[in-house]
């Protein structure tokens, strides 16, 4: 079994209202980006971190953002205009990847990722026909807003799950997928359009995406808490 890693890192962020690209701000004393590239490039199992980043980004470190592991990471410069595009740049630019081989696409903004989580993706998903996501049980009461701001409909939540990343898939089963449905917001939905239906692997919630200012709060807390 191959595993490689894939970051599409070319989005603006433009919810953190921040000056720079959420992947570039400051969490922990390193850029964002550098938290999930060390978690990937730390698991075994992983050939090579792929990101994907914006073709005019210049605020990209350099590859020594890899530290020890910076010769298995590869930057493609082919990000597009919006995250499906730049993970179908991605996937298409990626050399000496099979069609076969497993592709673990991960949001970097998902900067407190575990590698015990992504071993986890890795073995319950490594034999499996279709792929899988890290995800996790809604555990809140749902309600559906009416146009007036008020509830309209309370949404059963049992059988309700949170996507998150990574989502692993082989290569050209993904591509296929995203190049039928190009509008989806997740590689799992790509999939799920072609009529199969992708694995869940339970992680938790300090697998959280950094969307808004208080996140990038949050995500100091449990790294420093992690690593205590
Ligand atoms: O903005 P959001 O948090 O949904 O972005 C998820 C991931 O997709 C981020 O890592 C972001 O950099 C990436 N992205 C991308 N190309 C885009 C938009 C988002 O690579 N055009």
């Amino acid at each position: 079994m191959v595993c490689h890693a894939l970051i599409p890192a070319a989005g603006g962020g433009s919810r953190m209202g921040a000056e720079c690209p959420k992947q570039y701000l400051t969490l922990a004393g390193q850029p964002l980006i550098r938290h999930a590239l060390a978690t990937l490039c730390a698991v075994p199992a992983i050939a090579c971190v792929h990101v994907v980043l914006a073709p005019d980004d210049e605020q990209w470190p350099g590859a020594d953002i890899g530290g020890e592991h910076a010769a298995r990471l590869r930057v493609l410069r082919c990000g597009g205009a919006t995250r499906a595009e730049s993970v179908a740049n991605g996937l298409r630019a990626m050399e000496g990847v099979h069609d076969d081989d497993w592709v673990l696409v991960h949001d970097a903004a998902r900067a407190c990722l575990s590698v015990a989580h992504v071993e986890k993706l890795i073995r319950e998903v490594g034999d499996d026909p279709v792929g899988g996501i890290l995800a996790v049980p809604v555990a809140d009461t749902l309600k559906r807003a009416g146009p007036d701001g008020r509830i309209a409909a309370t949404v059963p939540r049992e059988g309700l799950w949170q996507a998150q990343t990574p989502q692993m898939f082989r290569r050209g089963m993904l591509l296929r997928a995203l190049r039928a449905a190009p509008a989806v917001t997740d590689e799992a939905g790509a999939i799920e359009a072609l009529g199969l239906h992708p694995k869940l692997v339970a992680a938790d919630a300090t697998n959280l995406k950094v969307t808004y200012p208080l996140d990038l709060h949050l995500a100091g807390w449990i790294l420093a808490n992690r690593e205590r």
